[in-house]
């Protein structure tokens, strides 16, 4: 997603730059209906043409957490495979949402930055069916299955693949009855003109 322009400088005015690192949500947490998705409580940014603005989830959806584990993995077991070929299918065509914050998150599972920074690269490397896949810590999926809509992180699959973690049967199943929302598919709503943000 191309950045930089004065347009998104004022369109990121309202947004809070915080730190990701820490974030620990447990599984299946419901967000209340007016929660943006996004694990945070601003808005989710996102681009309509050439405009920024917010997303907004379809009106009577219900937004649940998946695997915002922090630094313990409280489910362990396999996985099917096509759940992780769905998974790699969905990162590999960019069905991730940036949330608009300045900070990676990393994985607190991982025993140090040796498993997160290599070939001057920063993100862990995945291998699935003898392929490796570079996963960037920044950004989340919304997957959709019924009115029910998963948040989980970009590095599900290397908790999945890495730390051993199995995700909750419901979202297991959405991930090949389901649908993976792109932009598109999400309500988008104008940032507030930004001469109304007090400027100095
Ligand atoms: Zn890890």
């Amino acid at each position: 997603m191309e950045i930089g322009t004065a347009e998104l400088k004022a369109a990121r005015r309202p947004l809070h730059i915080i730190e990701e690192r820490e974030l620990e949500i447990p599984d299946l947490t419901m967000f209340s209906p007016d929660h943006p998705p996004s694990p945070y409580r601003f808005p989710l940014p996102l681009k309509s043409g050439d405009k920024w603005g917010y997303g907004r989830l379809p009106d009577g959806s219900t937004l649940l957490a998946i695997g915002w584990l922090g630094n313990s993995v409280n489910s362990n077991g396999p996985v099917a495979e096509d759940v992780i070929d769905a998974l790699v299918e969905a990162y590999m065509t960019k069905t991730v949402f940036s949330d608009g914050t300045a900070g990676w998150h990393d994985c607190e599972l991982c025993p140090g930055p040796e498993s997160w920074y290599s070939d001057g690269q920063v993100g862990p490397v995945i291998l699935w069916r003898g392929k490796q896949l570079r996963l960037y810590g920044h950004g989340h999926h919304l997957l959709r299955h019924g009115t029910a809509i998963f948040m989980t992180p970009a590095l599900i699959l290397h908790y999945i693949l890495d730390h051993g973690y199995r995700p909750p049967e419901k979202f297991l199943e959405a991930t090949t009855a389901g649908e993976f929302l792109r932009p598109e598919d999400l309500t988008w709503e104008a940032f507030p003109p930004a001469d109304q943000s007090p400027t100095g």
